[in-house]
Order: C-alpha cells, then sequence, then structure tokens
C-alpha cells in the first residue's frame, strides 16, 4: 500500500512546481539485500547505521550549482512493488551487489522488465554496483559491469554505501541526465 507512505514525506518544497528542480521521481531498484535501504537512508541524512525504513523521501540537492528536486522512491523486494514503481519513475538507480553475482543477473531482468514500463529510449538508468569496499568479496569485475551497462545503454558507477563512496555522486548523475534530457526536449 502506497497511501500509508504518504505521511513518512520529508518535503521541504513541497508546492515548488515551476522551479528547475521539478521534483524528480527516481526509483530505487534491485534485489534482496543489494543496498537499497542504505542507499535510501544516506539521501535521506540518516547514517548507515541507523537505516531508515521510509519508503519515499523528498529532498533538493545542488547540482552544478543549480537546485535539483529528488522524490526518492524505495522499493519492497516483493515483485507488484517493483512494478509498480516502474510506471512512476523519471529515472532509475538499478542496484546489484559485486559480492553476490545472482543480483547481477537480476539487475538485467529488471532491466528487461523496465523497457517493457518504459519504451521512451531517454529514460535515464544507472546501473549501480554497490559494496565495492568488500574487495576480497568480489563476485563481479568492474568491466563485467561496466559491459552490461553498455549493452543496457545506461550508466555505470560503483558505490559503497558502508564507506558513502560515490553514493551521492550516483544521485548528481541522475539529474544530469535528468536535465541533459529536458534540455533536448527544450531545444
Ligand atoms: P536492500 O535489501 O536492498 O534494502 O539492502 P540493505 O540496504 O538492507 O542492505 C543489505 C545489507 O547489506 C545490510 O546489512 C547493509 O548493512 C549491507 N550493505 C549495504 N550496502 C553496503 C555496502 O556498500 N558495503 C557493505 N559492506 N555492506 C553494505
Amino acid at each position: 500500500s502506497w497511501s500509508s507512505s504518504d505521511s513518512v514525506i520529508s518535503s521541504d518544497s513541497a508546492g515548488d512546481q515551476t522551479g528547475p528542480g521539478n521534483p524528480y521521481r527516481v526509483v530505487l531498484l534491485g534485489a534482496s539485500g543489494v543496498g537499497k535501504t542504505a542507499f535510501a537512508s544516506i539521501f535521506a541524512g540518516g547514517t548507515f547505521e541507523h537505516e531508515q525504513k521510509n519508503e519515499v523521501c523528498e529532498k533538493t540537492v545542488e547540482v552544478d550549482g543549480e537546485p535539483a528536486t529528488i522524490t526518492l522512491l524505495d522499493t519492497w523486494d516483493a515483485e507488484s512493488s517493483q512494478q509498480c514503481n516502474m510506471q512512476t519513475g523519471d529515472a532509475y538507480l538499478l542496484l546489484y551487489s559485486i559480492t553476490d553475482r545472482p543480483s547481477f543477473l537480476r539487475a538485467s531482468e529488471l532491466r528487461i522488465t523496465l523497457r517493457q514500463f518504459r519504451p521512451v529510449h531517454h529514460t535515464p538508468i544507472i546501473l549501480v554496483g554497490n559494496k565495492c569496499d568488500l574487495v576480497r568479496r568480489r563476485e563481479v569485475s568492474v568491466s563485467e559491469g561496466r559491459a552490461c551497462a553498455a549493452v543496457f545503454d545506461c550508466k555505470f558507477i560503483e558505490t559503497s554505501a558502508a564507506m558513502q563512496h560515490n553514493v551521492w555522486e550516483a544521485f548528481h548523475g541522475i539529474v544530469r541526465q535528468l536535465r541533459l534530457r529536458r534540455d533536448s526536449k527544450e531545444a
């Protein structure tokens, strides 16, 4: 049920529908245990340890000197929830864990499913290889991740939510892609 999550929206920019940072709906997708909650927690400003179970969080961030408002949608791991969010997002962070090959395969499946919901060519998607701090447990190489992103026509980044490494870069990257799309529409 999504109505229950309305109460946890922490909005400091509600009503601002006209600015450059019209809320962008960014969806976290990925197998269970890849770090979606950890990403949402960092986004929400919580610490990694005190993970908040907020499903929706809205925040204004500055990217390249320009404010952008992101509404972050974390998904339950349930198939129905992922599909629900696939229909509503403006952009997607598709997570897997570099220590978990099945989660990498799951990311490919999700990408294919996403294509059915979002046939538009320029839907911004970033393939995110999380847990890159766990070097000894790595099962998916950087080049495999990069190659997969190339096949699926999306950007690629490796992150560590535990080390807070590259997490904001991923969010900023999504905003940049959304702006590119917006600018090319206006042109
Ligand atoms: P979710 O099921 O996708 O929401 O995954 P969680 O965010 O709940 O993370 C699953 C587990 O992986 C938790 O124990 C997290 O603490 C841990 N975790 C998440 N991200 C990282 C990371 O970047 N590095 C390490 N070492 N652990 C992580």
